[in-house]
């Protein structure tokens, strides 16, 4: 007999950013980069490997080496360490009670509970890695405020603080008009909740130190190293990359995005750009027209505006919605906004008027891994079930990667499911169309909720057609109570 070897192609195009860094990575590598790991040539054998060097594949290795320090763990990155979303992101690093509503839809209001209270604590441990690892200005624990910026979004947090408050946890506030325009600094917030335990974070400081750190720990790291193909050896995984091979006991595929170029992942996944720029160091006219300093924002928006305001006084200003992948590819038009740029901020000039001449210094893109649940999900392939992969953290990375890293090393070191729910360790699924109807689709969609929510910050009453293809929206997930609370 001859046993069928399976075997799982990635994606054959480089995975680099094409010629652009976030300012993150700019004012942690400085030039030229310097190369601290280097590229694996030759054939090498590991307990675990783990491709991607985003927050996800990174903590997932501190994590394993922590807990079962016999185990031998290599990690590989196709750019450098950081160089996707966990290097370019906004800065956030927000905690899962945003997410109750998806939560408790998934897995019951217990369980919400337990996840949101550990997703709270992953801020905490990011912040003491920080300290522990000297790099302290990296992270500034100053909340997160859930604002409206029009008078549809007022109201916006209300099934989550009620299903909540069901539970007897109270992590929001409730603050006046007047508290909400002093945090925020702009009359444009016409409400919001704040909840403290959230925190502004310089992500390729952290990122950059997070791989020193695994190294430190005594995992192999190797960066400029793409997995070509994953293969069944056995009862072991082949790993191909350019120069060589890794054989493995067992894989967690960590990456982002660009797993979703995988069938069986990418059918519960969109790709999605989310753009961002950088004002130039305004210094004082910060203090006088700008957010508290280190205060995480978001609107209520489905294309979300998120901002804050820099220890070095620069506005840091993101939406999301950029553009979509066709076949769920991250394209070139995923580093750069390009165009897309002029619209974000104009979002910062309505939102901070008196920021009306204040230059943009940088501007960058990078891929969400949108989920179709909302949430991340923690999946063995059906056909190499020796390879785990953690995706769709929908825009929400930052403190849950911490969590997943947790949840990561102990699904690979007990092989069980770490006590996840069912929900969360399988591809949420949902009917969409075959290509290219996905992406064009995709596009009317998301041109339709622009217009709607341009509509709404004019105080107009969007149109019918665009409030019918808006409601299309497949990551617009809303909870309804009773229909799949378990
Ligand atoms: C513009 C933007 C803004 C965001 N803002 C926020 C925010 O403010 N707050 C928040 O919580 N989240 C935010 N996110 C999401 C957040 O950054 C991520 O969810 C989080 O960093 C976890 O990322 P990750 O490790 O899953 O993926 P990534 O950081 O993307 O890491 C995956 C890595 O895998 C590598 N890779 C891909 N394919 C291969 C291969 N075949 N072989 C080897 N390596 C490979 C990539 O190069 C990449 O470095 C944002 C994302 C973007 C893009």
């Amino acid at each position: 007999m001859n046993p069928e070897r399976f075997r799982v192609e990635l994606p054959r195009g480089a995975v680099r950013t094409h010629g652009s860094r976030s300012l993150w990575l700019q004012q942690e590598l400085g030039q030229p980069e310097p190369s601290e790991h280097q590229p694996l040539a030759g054939e090498r054998t590991t307990d675990v490997c783990i491709i991607g060097g985003g927050f996800a594949g990174l903590w997932t290795a501190l994590e394993l080496r922590r807990r079962a320090p016999g185990t031998t763990v290599t990690v590989i990155e196709a750019d450098i360490c950081g160089a996707g979303a966990s290097g370019r992101n906004g800065g956030f690093a927000l905690t899962w009670w945003a997410h109750f509503e998806h939560l408790v839809a998934l897995c019951g209001a217990e369980q919400a509970v337990v996840l949101a209270r550990r997703a709270e604590q992953a801020v905490r441990s990011i912040g003491e890695f920080c300290r522990d690892r000297g790099i302290a200005d990296a992270f500034h624990m100053e909340g997160w405020m859930w604002a409206a910026t029009n008078g549809t979004q007022v109201g916006e947090w209300e099934t989550t603080m009620r299903l909540i408050d069901a539970c007897g946890e109270r992590p929001y506030e409730r603050l006046s008009r007047a508290e909400v325009v002093e945090l925020t600094g702009s009359a444009q917030h016409l409400d919001g909740v704040y909840e403290r335990t959230s925190a502004t974070v310089q992500p390729a400081r952290i990122a950059r130190e997070l791989a020193r750190a695994v190294k430190e720990a005594g995992v192999d790291v190797y960066e400029h190293t793409q997995a070509r193909a994953l293969e069944q050896d056995g009862k072991r995984t082949k790993v191909t990359v350019p120069d060589g091979s890794i054989s493995a006991g067992q894989v967690v595929l960590a990456a982002g995005a660009w797993a979703a170029r995988i069938p069986e992942i990418g059918a519960g996944l969109v790709v999605v750009a989310s753009d961002i720029i950088a004002t130039e160091r305004l210094g004082d006219r910060l203090a006088q027209a700008g957010p508290r300093p280190g205060l995480c924002i978001s609107d209520g928006r489905r294309l979300v505006n998120y901002y804050h305001a820099t220890a070095d006084g620069r506005m840091i200003f993101g939406k999301g919605g950029g553009t979509l992948g066709y076949g769920n590819r991250v394209s070139a038009a995923f580093d750069h906004p390009g165009r897309r740029a002029n619209g974000v901020r104009a979002q910062l000039l309505r939102t901070y008027p008196g920021l009306w001449d204040a230059g943009v210094a940088e501007r960058w893109s990078g891929p969400v891994d949108y989920s179709l649940s909302g949430l991340p999900f923690f999946v063995r392939l059906r056909e190499l079930p020796g390879v785990l992969v953690c995706a769709g953290f929908s825009g929400d990375g930052v403190g849950p990667s911490r969590l997943a890293g947790e949840l990561l090393s102990e699904m690979v070191c007990d092989g069980g499911t770490a006590g996840l729910p069912v929900a969360l360790r399988t591809v949420p699924r949902r009917a969409l169309p075959p290509e290219p109807i996905r992406y064009l689709g995709g596009r009317l969609v998301r041109a339709a909720i622009a217009r709607k929510e341009h509509s709404e910050d004019h105080g107009l009453r969007p149109r019918a057609v665009d409030r019918t293809l808006a409601a299309l929206d497949p990551t617009g997930y809303r909870y309804k109570p009773g229909a799949s609370e378990r």
